[in-house]
């Protein structure tokens, strides 16, 4: 069976997969049901991935959208690592429901941002982002509306008007594409010369790292998978990436059940990374997945080394410490 195997150069991005943010939310949850037992209330999803979410779920996770689904209670309420909009946590305060807050500290950072250039530099803002998105949600939410104008696409940028053209800031989501973000900036600039920009960049570590990692294996593959969900940001990115990088064709698959075999027949070099919210252990299923049907080899690619990791909410410490 194996000398019939075609051989299959797999080039592995580093870094790939799992975020300190992403990281940081799932333990939230996991210490948050350690600590007070179940049910413990989770608004949206902790993380783009079914895999998490279904094993949060079987460990007596309740997920919901909106707080109104949750009942008067005691249990712990978390949201999410997206972040959300100020009246969110205010409506579980007004109902004493007990909150912990899982937003990546890079979104916060996003949010107090916004809210230093709104209210003591009473700039207009613009943010660079994907409408809809609950991280865009989360982010306009930190001000009043109409404080925050959403710019999506490099046509947006050259025909977004604003208010007064030299009273502006922009910011951005922060799983964007590092060069479509790039373009945008380029034309607001260009449009508006005094506008503010932010004092470090908005696009987080995790997805610049990941798409830096992608674009170096990218050019030298024959095809690319990204493992990640659909609705994830940073995966989608990552996807585009590889396409624009020269991959002739790039799928994001979110698990090995998802491979249309058919596509990879004549494929003989595979890049393979992960976005920020999908697991090590779904890499492994998809490599394996190859491994049963190719004769592999492995190759890591690493354009970079990440160590960063973010203290937990003050209510969860001592859950972590014991
Ligand atoms: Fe935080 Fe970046 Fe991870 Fe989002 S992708 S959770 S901003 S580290």
């Amino acid at each position: 069976m194996s000398e019939q195997r075609p051989p299959l150069e797999i080039r592995l991005c580093a870094p790939r997969g799992f975020c300190a943010g992403v990281d940081r939310a799932i333990q939230i949850v996991d210490l948050a049901l350690e600590r007070y037992g179940p049910p413990v209330y989770v608004r949206h999803e902790i993380v783009h991935n079914r895999f998490v979410v279904d094993g949060l779920k079987a460990k007596g996770a309740v997920f919901v959208d909106e707080l109104d689904e949750i009942p008067d209670t005691d249990q712990p309420v978390i949201f999410s690592a997206h972040g959300v909009a100020k009246a969110v946590p205010e409506a579980a305060k007004a109902r004493n429901l007990f909150h912990i807050d899982a937003t990546c500290p890079l979104v916060t950072k996003v949010h107090r941002e916004a809210e230093i250039l709104h209210r003591k530099k009473a700039r207009e803002i613009v943010l660079i982002g994907h409408a809809g998105h609950p991280e865009v949600i989360g982010t306009m939410g930190q001000l009043p509306t109409g404080a925050v104008r959403l710019v999506e696409t490099e046509e947006d940028a050259r025909t977004f008007t604003p208010k007064d053209p030299d009273n502006l800031a922009w910011i951005t989501q922060t799983t964007l594409s590092v060069d479509d973000t790039a373009a945008i900036v380029a034309i607001l600039t260009e449009r508006f010369p005094s506008i503010l920009a932010p004092h470090k960049d908005d696009i987080c570590y995790a997805t610049t790292n990941r798409q830096e990692a992608v674009k170096e294996v990218a050019g030298d593959v024959d095809a690319m998978i990204v493992v990640g969900a659909p609705n994830s940001s940073n995966s989608q990115r990552l996807r585009e990436v590889a396409e624009r990088a020269g991959c002739p064709f790039a799928v994001l698959v979110q698990r090995a059940s998802d491979i249309d075999w058919n596509r990879f027949a004549g494929v003989r070099r595979l890049g393979i990374t992960a976005g920020a919210s999908a697991p090590e252990v779904l890499v492994e299923e998809i490599i394996d997945a190859f491994a049963q049907r190719y004769e592999t080899t492995i190759d890591v690619v690493t354009t970079a080394t990440e160590d960063i990791a973010f203290a937990l909410p003050r209510q969860l410490r001592q859950a972590a410490a014991e």
